[in-house]
């Protein structure tokens, strides 16, 4: 049946995005579902708006890649929004968001998504209260705290949460520096009546990293007028910056005593117990399952912020793709232990065809030639599946490397070496040995 075949490939998409986008790997990639693959089209049904966004900003590329990769085939995407009701408001314009053109907010920033602990415990009750009744909890909300500790996340969910229990509301979240831009731009252009209409009449107004209007005279004027309008329109005002209000350097007093006159709650580093639970989170958000050795190395080695936090994470997840896929408490020592070369942007080609060529006992000429016979043929293979893995090459530029070969042909090539790692341990064995030496050099 079509479909078996469809939902087959679809399945080694994601597989494949898996192991070498880790990083872009969420747990809800499960409910995406394909429609349908015509024409070198791969239709690709998905249920919330964000995760459709999520999907073309994040993953479009690596996705087509893969979808190349499995198929054989030049492959476009398109994306569908399955949900009807959610489609009608896309459609109708009137969802309950006024975003910026290219804004969008992440799938992973929710309440849910979001471990609370001693340091984040007021600024994320606060970011509930209002998410349940704007302009009556707390007005304005005011979250500051260095880099890093989930000022973003806390803002964008208390948006998320708002809308999905009531459509018909209006949200704008932006960046205080968007904010000023759209404001010099209404300067001019002649636009400020635009400007006051988009700005001030809202039901609930995020403005993200306000520090960004220290030292802004003007924008701090405009700032001022919009605050008050939607203050006393009894809107809900939310906002965040990387220190108290008193501390924004040059920041006029009128703006300072504003922010102060509703709830300002600070978020400080997590402690280890905190970071161990978002070490947990992040992984279970992108399906993997580290033992709890690893995930206690990571929050004793990173203290400084959480997304320092996941950025750990990531290396560990990443280094135990390139191998087995197992995550050991050995290997996230290492991954975390002195920085190893950053494997992707030390390797060449030719580092690699050095390697894989003592190895066979071949020569550079061999594999540039045009001889197919296995002896010649598998070091080829293997070298363009290295260069794949490791270096940031274009599969032309690959190619280009062995002869003039085009890109279906490294492709046939890296799917093969695939394909005999998976069904043969010692082939896995020989590539992942062989790609260490070369990392190593
Ligand atoms: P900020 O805006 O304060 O610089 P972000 O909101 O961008 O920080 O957070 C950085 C990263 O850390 C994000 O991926 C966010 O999801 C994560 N993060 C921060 N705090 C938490 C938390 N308490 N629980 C889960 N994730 C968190
Ligand atoms: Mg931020």
């Amino acid at each position: 049946m079509v479909t078996d075949v469809l939902a087959d490939i679809w399945d080694k998409v994601l597989r494949h995005l898996q192991r070498r986008h880790s990083e872009q790997w969420r747990n809800w990639f499960e409910q995406v579902e394909p429609i349908s693959l015509e024409n070198g089209c791969l239709r690709i049904g998905v249920s919330d708006v964000s995760y459709l966004q999520y999907l073309k900003q994040e993953c479009n590329e690596s996705l087509r890649e893969a979808a190349q990769q499995i198929t054989g085939h030049l492959v476009t995407l398109e994306y569908e929004l399955t949900d009807q009701d959610q489609l009608e408001q896309v459609l109708g314009g009137d969802v309950g968001l006024q975003v910026e053109n290219c804004f969008y907010f992440s799938p992973d920033y929710t309440f849910d998504n979001f471990v609370v602990g001693p340091c984040n415990r007021l600024a994320h009750a606060a970011c509930v209260a209002i998410s349940e009744s704007p302009g009556h909890a707390y007005n304005p909300l005011f979250i500051h705290g260095s880099v890093g500790l989930g000022k973003t996340h806390l803002l964008q969910a208390a948006c998320q949460s708002l809308m999905e229990q009531r459509r018909e509301v209006r949200v704008t979240y932006l960046s205080c520096e968007q904010f000023v831009n759209h404001f010099i731009e209404a300067v001019e252009r002649g636009k400020l009546h635009d400007f006051r209409y988009k700005y001030r009449y809202v039901d609930m107004i995020v403005i993200d990293d306000v520090q960004f209007l220290s030292e802004r005279e003007r924008s701090q004027e405009e700032f001022f007028h919009t605050f008050n309008t939607l203050y006393q329109a009894r809107k809900q005002i939310v906002l965040s910056a990387d220190c108290s209000p008193a501390e924004i350097p040059k920041l006029e007093d009128r703006l300072v005593s504003r922010f102060n006159q509703g709830l300002v709650a600070r978020i400080d580093a997590p402690d280890y117990e905190t970071r161990m639970a978002i070490i947990h989170k992040k992984a279970q958000l992108r399906g993997i399952d580290p033992p709890g050795e690893v995930i206690s190395l990571i929050a004793r080695k990173v203290e400084s912020n959480t997304r320092e936090l996941e950025g750990a994470l990531t290396k560990v997840h990443g280094m135990a793709m390139l191998d087995e896929g197992e995550i050991t408490l050995e290997l996230a020592r290492q991954a975390l232990g002195e920085e190893p070369a950053s494997p992707r942007h030390q390797v060449s080609i030719s580092q690699i065809i050095d390697v894989v060529t003592k190895h066979y006992g071949v020569r550079l000429s061999d594999l540039q030639g045009r001889r197919r016979s296995r002896s010649i043929a598998l070091p080829r293979q293997v070298c363009m599946y290295m260069a794949r893995e490791l270096t940031n090459h274009s599969l032309e530029e690959i190619g280009g490397h062995f002869g003039g070969r085009d890109h279906t042909t490294v492709m046939h090539a890296c799917r093969t070496v695939d394909k005999s790692c998976d069904n043969d341990p010692q082939m896995r064995a020989t590539v992942n040995s062989l790609m260490g030496n070369v990392t190593q050099v």
